[in-house]
């Protein structure tokens, strides 16, 4: 049996109480605003749900993959045989009942709503992720940061997925956090809920620090444009984006995409681009800054392949 005709199957028998969205183009679901079609998208609504479906494509061998704001991945142009598990419903947000200086939050709710909600709280730590366009499941897999902060800096603990032992907590530690690295995406685990540890203050410390921050990004980033963010990661004892313009690539141009000329590190859908642009243009920075400098960069954004693998670059 195809892929599509066995997840067809499974939803029929056992999930069709979930709502589901079919033939979906992740042009649609993701920043870059590139990407083909994915046959099935499906909205769990609660941690429970979540639990149960996962366990359940686990024991039927359904291959799925965890989409949050898709703000750092990019989907290949002819689309992928997966099921799609789409986040956004996750939503629930509060502060604990025990210790009202941590927030338990579903992996759906963005960084932008949390970080709101700390400072509606008093509460200082978030400040950083106000401006990233993704949801707590995609940067706690990522340990996402900016400015002074990251995840693993105020994370307490996890409600996970783990492919073996089913639903676990990790403590901080055991996410085993790294420069945009963790356990959980080494082991494709799929956050369900997090537990942030803040500290009180004063509002408006932590409101100057968010506008702060805001004002920077606007200024320094094209966020005019469809984009996933910066390009690369960030090499040891270099800047991705310096290497870029002192290699003399910036403003070029491949199909429907460029380096945009407000920020080297990003790469910018300015031309109804197609994902393969922007794969080409990966390949080809870093052939040049190779060439130049020796230095590999290392692309900080996902390629996901019509195979459902993640690309793994040179
Ligand atoms: C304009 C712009 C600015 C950005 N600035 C920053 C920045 O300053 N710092 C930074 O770190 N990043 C930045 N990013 C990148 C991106 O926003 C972050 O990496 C973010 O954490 C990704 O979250 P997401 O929900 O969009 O994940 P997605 O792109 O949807 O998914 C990314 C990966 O996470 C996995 N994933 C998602 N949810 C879960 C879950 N619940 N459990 C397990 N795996 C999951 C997906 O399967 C996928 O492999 C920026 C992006 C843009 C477009």
């Amino acid at each position: 049996m195809f892929c599509s005709e066995k997840i067809d199957v499974f939803l029929k028998d056992k999930y069709n109480h979930i709502e589901c969205k079919k033939n979906q183009y992740l042009s649609e679901y993701t920043t870059m605003k590139v990407g083909g079609k994915v046959e099935f998208m499906l909205y769990p609504t609660s941690t429970a749900e979540m639990i149960d479906l996962l366990r359940a494509c686990e024991q039927e061998s359904i291959p799925y993959f965890i989409l949050g704001k898709g703000s750092n991945i990019i989907v290949n142009d002819e689309g992928v045989e997966l099921l799609f598990i789409n986040i956004q419903k996750l939503d629930h947000i509060y502060l604990d009942d025990n210790d009202n200086t941590k927030i338990i939050v579903e992996a759906g709710v963005s960084l932008l709503e949390l970080s709101t909600f700390a400072l509606t709280h008093s509460l200082t730590g978030l400040e950083f992720a106000c401006g990233i366009p993704g949801t707590v499941g995609g940067a706690v897999f990522m340990n996402a940061g900016a400015y002074d902060g990251e995840i693993k800096d105020v994370l307490y603990s996890s409600l996970v997925f783990d492919k073996k032992q089913g639903e676990i907590t990790l403590n901080n530690q055991e996410h085993q956090f790294s420069y945009r690295n963790s356990a959980i995406a080494q082991n494709k685990s799929v956050v369900l809920s997090s537990v942030f540890q803040l500290q009180k203050v004063t509002d408006d410390m932590i409101k100057n620090k968010m506008d702060d921050y805001q004002e920077k990004r606007e200024s320094k980033q094209p966020l005019e444009f469809p984009s996933a963010g910066s390009t690369f990661k960030r090499p040891e004892g270099h800047f991705a984006g310096k290497l870029i313009m002192d290699a003399g690539l910036q403003g070029m141009k491949m199909g429907g995409v460029s380096i945009s000329i407000k920020h080297a590190g990003f790469i910018v859908n300015d031309n109804n681009a197609k994902a393969q642009d922007v794969l080409d243009l990966i390949t080809h920075i870093q052939q040049v800054v190779w060439e130049k400098f020796e230095v590999r960069l290392e692309p900080e954004v996902k390629f996901l392949e019509k195979n459902g693998e993640f690309k793994i670059f040179q």
